[in-house]
C-alpha cells in the first residue's frame, strides 16, 4: 500500500499573480499601509510562513498574533480570486489522479504550505479537489517539516491504517518538498513543472524526478513499482 502525499503549487496546479497579489491586498488592509512582496519567494512555503515573512520584509515583526489575523483576511481576499480563470492544472494531473484514485494499493492525500480553504479552493477550480478526503496544511503548522506527521495521523484517522515511513511518498516541486520528504523518511518525487529545477531537485536528495506528471504509466512504474506493460504497441 502506498500512500501518495501530493503538493498543490507548482506540482498539480499553477496559480498566476492574482494569488501573490491577494497576499499584498490582504497584508496591506491589515496593517494599513502600502507593503511589498518584492523578493520574497512563496515557493515551497507554508502560507503562514509566507505572510510571516512579507511583513519582516517590510520592517513589520510578525507576532503570532498578526499572522493569525493575516491568515484570515487573506484567505477572504484570495478566495474571489482563485477560479479557472487563475487556477490552471498542470499538464497530465488530472489523468494521472484518476488512474490513481482508481486503485486499491493507493491512498491519496494532500501535503501542501496551503491553509486547507485554499487548498481546496485551488483545486475545486480545477476539479481535483474529490481526489482528496484529507491532507496536511499550511493551517497546522508553519514549518512544511512537522507536516507528515499530521499528514500520517490523519491517514490512520481516516482509513484506520498506520502507514509506515517506507510506504509513504511525497511528491512536490520544490527543494522543500524533497527535504520534508527526507525528515519524515519517505521516498521524494521531485517534479520539474514548478519553481526549482531538475538539478536543484536532485541535489536536494529526490529518489525520482519527473519532467511532468504526463506520463502515467512511467509514474506508476517507478513510483509504485508496476511492472512493465505487457500490452502490446497499439492497444492504448
Ligand atoms: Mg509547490
Amino acid at each position: 500500500m502506498h500512500l501518495l502525499l501530493f503538493d498543490i503549487d507548482g506540482t498539480l496546479v499553477r496559480v498566476n499573480r492574482a494569488g501573490r497579489r491577494a497576499v499584498q491586498t490582504a497584508l496591506e488592509d491589515l496593517v494599513g499601509t502600502d507593503l511589498s512582496t518584492d523578493g520574497v519567494s512563496f515557493s515551497g512555503k507554508t502560507d503562514p510562513q509566507i505572510l510571516s515573512e512579507v511583513l519582516a520584509a517590510n520592517g513589520i515583526e510578525a507576532s503570532d498574533a498578526l499572522v493569525s489575523d493575516a491568515l484570515e483576511v487573506y484567505a477572504e481576499a484570495a478566495a474571489p480570486v482563485l477560479s479557472s480563470s487563475t487556477v490552471t492544472a498542470l499538464p497530465g494531473t488530472q489523468p494521472l489522479l484518476t488512474a490513481l484514485a482508481d486503485r486499491d494499493d493507493v491512498q491519496l492525500a494532500l501535503l501542501t504550505g496551503n491553509i486547507e480553504a485554499m487548498a481546496y479552493r485551488k483545486l475545486e477550480a480545477v476539479s481535483m479537489a474529490q481526489y482528496f478526503s484529507f491532507g496536511a496544511f499550511g493551517s497546522d503548522h508553519a514549518d512544511r517539516n512537522r507536516l507528515p506527521e499530521v499528514a500520517l495521523r490523519r491517514a490512520r484517522r481516516d482509513t484506520g491504517r498506520a502507514f509506515a515511513a517506507s510506504e509513504t511518498v511525497i511528491i512536490g516541486d520544490t527543494i522543500h518538498d524533497i527535504e520534508c520528504g527526507q525528515t519524515a523518511g519517505a521516498r521524494c518525487v521531485g517534479v520539474c513543472s514548478g519553481s526549482d529545477d531538475r538539478a536543484a531537485l536532485s541535489r536536494a536528495g529526490a529518489d525520482l524526478l519527473f519532467e511532468d506528471l504526463r506520463d502515467r504509466d512511467a509514474f506508476c512504474r517507478a513510483v509504485l513499482h508496476d511492472r512493465p506493460s505487457q500490452r502490446p504497441h497499439g492497444s492504448g
